[in-house]
Formats: C-alpha cells, structure tokens, sequence
C-alpha cells in the first residue's frame, strides 16, 4: 500500500495543474478527480478575502512555500458569505511558519498550529496532514477506531483526506487564485450536499464530533446530508457518548449560539443525537403536560435565534437554564411529593440534575452556578409584599431571571398576571412601587394586613418558598 501510496504522490503533483487525475486512497472514495477550477471559473475574489489572511498567503508564498485557503472560508466565500475566520494551509512546517513571522505563536498538542497575530485578528496557519500510512507511530487510534493523537505533516494531497465533508475540502490557491477540487467538493458545493469524504461509518468512527458537525453546516447553509451520511448518523450516534464531555460543550455553544438554535435542536433530535447531549431533557420531552415542557424550550429556542437576528447578545447559561428546567422541575415536584419543603425541593434537584447533565457535556462552574441563581429565583418572583421586591431587583441575576419568569409564563408554566406585575413594578415610580407593593387592606376594617402577615410568618412557614 505505502508503495501505492507513495507512487500516487509522485504522479499527481505534475498531473495537478494539468487538470484530472484519479486517485485511490484507502480513506477516501475509490476514485477521486482532482480539479482544478481557474480563476474564471469560480466567484471568490481577493477583495471578500481579509487584509491579514491575504498577507500571510503572499508573504509565505514569497517564501518559496505553498500557501492556501482551506476549509469553512472557502466554503463560505463560494457561497458568497462572509467567513467566520480564515484558515491558511501550507507545506511549511510550523516552526518554519514561525521564522516566516515575526508575530507568530504555535499551539496546540494533538496538531501543532500556527497562529499569525495581528491584534486581535489571528490567522490559523495549518501544516498539510500526512495521510495514515505512519498510522504505528504518529496517528493513535483507539479501540473504537476514534483518532487520538495526529501528528504527521504530508501533502496536499494526503490533506484532503483528513477533512470531514468535500465542500470543507476545497482549497483556494494564491499562487494562481485557482480552487483546488479533489473530491467533487464543487459539484456538491453546487447541489447544495453535505458528504463525508470516504466510508461515512469509518469517519464518524474516527471522530464522531463529525455527527454534529454535520448538522450543524446542513442547518447554517441550508444543505442537505446526502443518504450515506443521515444512514450512518441514525447508526452511529451513540458514538458520541465517548467523547469528551468538555468538546461535546463546546459544541454544543457552537449549536444552539448559532441563530439557527430551533431548527437545529429539531434535526438533532430526528438524528438521536440531542439525546446523547442532554438526555435529562430528552427524558423530560416524552413526559407530556398539556403539551406545556416543550413549549418553554421551544420558545427559548426561538426568543434566542431572534435575538441573534435582531443584533441583540444572547447568553448560554440563560438556554442552558431552559434546557434544564424541565428536568429540574419534574425532580422537585417528586421531591415535594415525598415532603421536602418547595426551596429545599429545587435546590437538591438543580444540583442533581447538573450532577447528571456534566456526564454528558461539561459546564463551566461560573455557568452551572447562573443556571441555579435563574431557577432559584423563581419562586422569589411570588413575593411582592413588603420590601422584598425591591431587593429582588437589585439582585444581579434579576433581569435573567424575570426574563426567564416571562418565559414560563407565555408557555403556561407560570402565572401570567404575577409576570405583568413584574413587568408593571420595574417601570413603576417609586411611589407607585411603594403602593404595589403593600398589604391587601383588610376587608372588615379597612386596616392594612401587614401586622397580620408579619404575624403569621413568624408562626408558619415562609409562605413564598
Ligand atoms: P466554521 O464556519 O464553523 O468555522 P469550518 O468548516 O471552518 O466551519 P472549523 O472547525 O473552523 O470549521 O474547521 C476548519 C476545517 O478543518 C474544516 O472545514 C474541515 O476541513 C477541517 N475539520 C475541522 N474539524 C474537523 C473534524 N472533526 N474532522 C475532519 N475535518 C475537520
Ligand atoms: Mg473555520
């Protein structure tokens, strides 16, 4: 095979840029084309391409190194939007990249990167992959077949099979302004698909991140995932139970942050994998209530991508909170059932239900700890007499909280007219807070029942938790 291998190599560079060649590689496809699309014969121009980006290509071109854009930005720039980032690859190694710049750092462990700063603005600079036939020494897998340890720099060539879907695997060439096509990334790029390079089942096996992955670009560009591909996600999402609960966050933010939240939300659980993300929540979705839990989620979903469209920030612990609360929830009720008192109830299930869900993906503690100051504060909403409600909205976490309270109550969860009341007192004057906010008088003698109320506290329970 390596003899295969090595020989494929030595022909393909010369045939590159001729024009088509068919290639065998054992990760990929039997017969890949490479072709090379000219300058004529593709939309992206250096003007849509950033200032930074295009310094790093010229300057390491100038170098007497390859140098091209790679991945989401040509993808992006095909479809005429604008990147997210841009991501340069090369034949030179990274501490060849880092004598090319003066501003330039090198990260990560399982592949070492680049980063080429310019303030802020970083560009990721990439050594071409090898391909798998040093797979004894530098590529670990494990036993399930998943990449742990990938280390070896290569050619273009043998990079392409490294990528995940074909329209992430085209390369746009700045020594000729060229895209670089060896696995019909154009053509599916044009039929709007979203198809693995090589055997789908192999793939997800190798990282089965790639399952959310998958999603997540059907949704964001409106693609399809060709059959191949949905076939192996129905078979193959329980995979991702093995991943690393900290990555599995990470891509969960990537998710649902997205402005698409609802609709991925939808394909993930029609694939099985929302299950294997928050399975507390899938658990909590089957348990119908006047068709209410999934309503507060959905609703959430949909309040935060129109957020996103309007401009406005959202914050993942506020989602997370409504991811959860249903579980959390369901918990406390059975907690009441068994005795437990209202306060204690929700705060022994917030802590078990976040005990359970960081098996699945992590949370940082600063976003555990702003999911149990959003629930908690629920039942504080129920205090209005006295001077509770005054401190209530001093309380860093109020707006959250009244937003979530809202919430709840557009999805019948809550009490509508105890959510007007919020939203009455916040833009009421002092005065009129001060009225708001005290004692019903007492029918028989027109008094106020403070003293009463004040009285009954001390004798019984707090009434508000
Ligand atoms: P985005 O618009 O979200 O940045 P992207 O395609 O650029 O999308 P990145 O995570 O930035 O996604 O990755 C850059 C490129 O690296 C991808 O286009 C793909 O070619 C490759 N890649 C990233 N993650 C994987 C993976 N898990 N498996 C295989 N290839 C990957
Ligand atoms: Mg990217």
């Amino acid at each position: 095979m390596k003899t295969i291998l090595n020989f494929l190599k030595k022909i393909i560079k010369p045939v590159l840029s001729r024009g088509q060649v068919s290639v065998q590689n054992e990760a990929g496809p039997a017969t890949a084309h490479v072709k090379i699309y000219t300058r004529a014969e593709h939309n992206i121009s250096r003007a849509q391409i950033s200032e930074n980006a295009l310094k790093v290509l010229y300057r390491l071109q100038k170098e007497g190194y390859e140098a091209y854009l790679v991945g989401g930005c040509v993808r992006d720039l095909l479809l005429g939007r604008e990147p997210k980032d841009f991501d340069v690859v090369t034949n030179a190694d990274p501490d060849q990249v880092r004598k090319v710049f003066r501003n330039c750092r090198l990260i990560g462990r399982r592949f070492r990167l680049a980063h080429v700063c310019f303030g802020r603005d970083i560009i990721e600079v990439a050594t071409f992959r090898g391909a798998g036939e040093e797979q004894n020494d530098k590529q670990v897998l494990n036993k399930e077949g998943r990449l742990l340890r990938d280390n070896v720099y290569g050619t273009i060539e043998e990079d392409v099979w490294r990528r995940d879907f074909t329209v992430n695997a085209l390369y746009y060439n700045i020594k000729d302004f060229s895209v670089v096509d060896f696995v019909g990334g154009m053509a599916d790029h044009k039929t709007g698909t979203l198809r693995l390079i090589g055997d789908p089942d192999m793939r997800f096996r190798e990282d089965p991140v790639r399952m959310l992955r998958a999603v997540r670009f059907a949704v964001k560009l409106g693609f399809k995932l060709d059959e191949a591909c949905e076939k192996a996600i129905h078979n193959d999402a329980q995979l991702l139970a093995s991943i690393p609960s900290a990555r599995l966050y990470d891509e969960a933010l990537k998710l649902f942050l997205s402005g698409y939240a609802l609709q991925t939300f939808e394909i993930l659980r029609h694939y099985g994998l929302f299950q294997v993300l928050f399975p507390a929540t899938e658990n909590s979705l089957a348990i119908e209530e006047d068709g209410f839990p999934r309503l507060l989620l959905i609703k959430a979903l949909e309040n935060s991508d129109n957020r996103i469209a309007e401009g406005k920030t959202i914050t993942a612990y506020f989602l997370l909170a409504a991811f959860l609360w249903e579980p959390v929830r369901l918990l406390a009720n059975k907690k009441m059932k068994q005795g437990e008192i209202e306060f204690v109830a929700y705060q022994d299930a917030a802590s078990e239900i976040i005990a359970s869900q960081i098996r699945s993906t992590a949370l940082p503690r600063h976003i555990s700890m702003a999911m149990r100051e959003v629930w908690s504060l629920q039942p504080k909403f129920n205090a209005r007499i006295g001077s509770k409600p005054s401190r209530l909205i001093g309380h860093p976490r109020f707006r959250a909280g009244y937003d979530f309270l809202l919430l709840r109550s557009e999805t019948g969860g809550g009490d509508p007219e105890l959510a007007e009341w919020w939203t009455k007192y916040q833009h009421a004057s002092e005065n009129e807070q001060r009225k708001m906010t005290q004692p019903p008088r007492n029918p028989q003698n027109g008094k106020s029942g403070r003293k009463r109320s004040y009285q009954r506290k001390a004798t019984a329970p707090n009434p508000e938790v």
